[in-house]
């Protein structure tokens, strides 16, 4: 498995570009979240038509921004359409119902698979962790020996560690959105995902690196170029 960042900008962090990122597992390319400033990254990088399957964290435009771009240029411009894995029922009708908007027929555009139907993905449901009433998901891929988790936008960086030991997962690499501003009732405070290091290997993102704090002890994505593409 092969997880690597296209970019990893806070919401705000415009010249850093949006937290998305590919991850490579069982023959299947992955795309993380599609912002508004993703759609623009994958043509640059020419891997629009790599794409098989799209994991969608929230509805927030920094994470699905321009995900229709990417839909319509798949329709128009490649051979197959993109497969939407969605975690339950309810936000497969949220996906369809948003999409609808910008495709009017979505069906025409993308393929819906289940997140079982993968085999090789689970998922959290954090909904009201991140913004009250806003439905959001952490990602888990695992193959063979390998699990790496991918918090999407979350505050509670305790309730992902909760629900991890709950699936009994103990160990893997997390990728935690990391605010460094305690102020920040959004992202999960950089001392609070600190709490998550010992046997995880924990990387942050969805913040401009510049600004971490010398106390902190966590590694950002920006810092290596082993997470990015
Ligand atoms: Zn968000």
């Amino acid at each position: 498995m092969e997880l690597k960042f296209i970019s990893y900008g806070g919401a705000f962090d415009y010249p850093l570009g949006n937290s998305s990122a590919i991850v490579k597992i069982n023959y299947k390319i992955c795309l993380i979240d599609c912002g508004h400033t993703v759609y623009s990254s994958l043509r640059k990088t020419e891997k629009t038509d790599e794409i098989d399957y799209v994991f969608i964290t929230h509805l927030h435009d920094d994470h699905c921004g321009s995900l229709s771009s990417l839909l319509i240029h798949r329709k128009h411009f490649s051979k197959n359409k993109l497969k939407i894995i969605y975690p339950t029922q309810a936000f497969r009708k949220t996906l369809h119902d948003f999409l609808t908007f910008t495709l009017i027929q979505p069906e025409k555009y993308l393929d819906y698979l289940s997140i079982e139907e993968t085999g090789f993905a689970d998922f959290i449901d954090t909904k009201n962790r991140h913004i009250p009433g806003m439905q959001t998901f952490s990602y888990i891929f695992r193959e063979e020996n390998e699990t790496v988790i991918y918090s999407g936008d979350l505050e509670d960086s305790g309730y992902l560690k909760e629900k991890l030991s709950e699936k009994g997962i103990s160990s893997g690499i997390i990728f935690h959105d990391v605010t460094f501003n305690r102020q920040n009732k959004a992202h999960a405070y950089y001392k609070d995902v600190e709490k998550l290091m010992g046997n995880f290997e924990v990387w942050g993102y969805h913040n401009n690196p510049d600004e971490k704090p010398d106390d902190c002890r966590l590694k950002m994505v920006a810092e290596s170029s082993r997470f990015l593409i």
